[in-house]
């Protein structure tokens, strides 16, 4: 069996940890993957966690039955309203249907097989660049992958004329897929006006909105305005689909931990989506891990908890401002050649340096540097006492 099966390559992001795992050098740097790490370069695991897994740990009347197809009830419903606000009219109204997914790709990749199964257009936009599992995702469901300017790496900013044209030109009722913010891997979100416009124009031409909402309260540290673009699109009465995940902002990545809601026009098709969602997922994986529900469920419906995770949220994008503004010292004070001042412009855990291949070569060949071709850099995994050597390396590999 399999005797002329060639071995499939390691996506990019594991092949750059493989090398980086490889590496003896002790000064070594991993900036590819997206993971927030402590000052300690160690995985952050959030105080509020930590208690509500002891809380859990103690409650001997907890036990391990089976979740419905759709997930913990208590975990969808406080799900949504962290997104949409505990006001939204589609929750008030009961147009939203949200069911718990397998983390951010999870719910990404239920999305897309309900689009491909049940509407009517196949084809879905994605921003240029993106995150660089969504293409796989969303292809891998039977959706055809079409993308829209984002990124100007000119200005290092957001190419919004080329945004617009492209949302102007798209096939009627087409999907298109917006980073609701702190945009992977670029750093660039569109301003509140620019959402504005966007709206306006997606819902000119009947375009089906899919926001990927993976680090609601990592970008401004403030949940409500991280959310803001969504509820700017459902404030409007439209349809839009959001994928949400728990990865990043309570730093629960390995309990895979997520939800995905379908905001319909009618409390009636919200109940017939949720049945359909049903049918999707029960020969997938029949229902969803209870851990990471049950510790996200505890924070969201404890007034007391939900302070603490805040509180810690702010710390977290705190820290990650003041390290883009350290880099961006540090390369000024020693004179690298440029203009650097988008790294404290861009926002959220990402941030794309403008470096190119053959500089990025060089950081990982001279400096032990490992990071995607991309020029991008997680933020969230630099800690400040790494910044003089990164930016000692930056300068190396741009003044040449
Ligand atoms: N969307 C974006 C934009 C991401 O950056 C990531 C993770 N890096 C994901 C989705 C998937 O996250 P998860 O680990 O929750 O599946």
């Amino acid at each position: 069996l399999f005797q002329e099966l060639a071995p499939a390559p390691d996506p990019p992001v594991y092949a750059t940890t493989v090398a980086y795992n490889k590496d003896p050098s002790p000064d070594k740097l991993h900036l590819g993957i997206g993971v927030y790490r402590t000052e300690e370069g160690n995985c952050h695991t959030l105080n509020v966690v930590k208690q509500v897994e002891r809380m859990l740990a103690n409650d001997l009347s907890a036990d391990k039955e089976y979740l419905p197809i759709t997930g913990m009830p208590e975990f969808n419903k406080l799900s949504a309203e962290l997104i949409f606000g505990c006001g939204s009219p589609a929750i008030k109204e009961s147009r939203v249907a949200t069911v718990q997914c397998v983390s951010g790709c999870g719910s990404l990749r239920l999305g897309a097989e309900l689009l491909a199964k049940l509407y009517n257009q196949h084809v879905v936009y994605l921003p240029e660049p993106t995150y660089g599992n969504h293409p796989n995702l969303l292809s891998a469901a039977g959706l055809t992958l079409k993308t829209y300017r984002y990124y100007d790496p000119k200005t290092h900013g957001l190419d919004f004329q080329g945004l617009m044209e492209d949302l102007g030109s798209a096939l009627t009722g087409a999907i298109v897929l917006f980073h609701a913010s702190g945009h992977n891997p670029t750093g660039v979100d569109p301003t509140c006006e620019q959402w504005e416009q966007i709206r306006r124009s997606v819902r000119l031409r009947g375009l089906l909105p899919f926001f990927d909402c993976a680090y609601q309260g990592l970008v401004s540290g403030n949940l409500d305005a991280d959310a803001q673009s969504i509820r700017m699109f459902v404030c409007d009465g439209g349809e839009c689909l959001v994928a949400q995940s728990y990865s990043k902002n309570l730093g629960l990545y390995g309990e895979r931990i997520g939800s995905l809601s379908i905001v319909c026009k009618t409390a009636d098709v919200a109940k017939r989506v949720e049945s359909q969602l049903r049918l999707i997922i029960r020969p997938f994986y029949s229902n969803p891990p209870i851990h990471g529900a049950a510790i996200v469920t505890a924070i969201l419906k404890d007034r007391g908890l939900y302070k603490e995770w805040t509180a810690e949220l702010k710390a977290m994008s705190d820290r990650l401002v003041g390290v883009r503004r350290q880099l961006f010292d540090a390369l000024c004070s020693r004179g690298t050649l440029g203009d650097w001042s988008h790294i404290t412009k861009q926002v959220g855990m990402s941030t794309f340096t403008g470096l190119n291949e053959d500089q990025i070569d060089f950081l990982t060949k001279e400096h032990h540097i490992y990071m995607s071709y991309d020029g991008r850099i997680n933020i969230g995994g630099l800690s400040s006492k790494a910044v003089p050597y990164l930016a000692d390396a930056i300068h190396d590999a741009v003044n040449r």
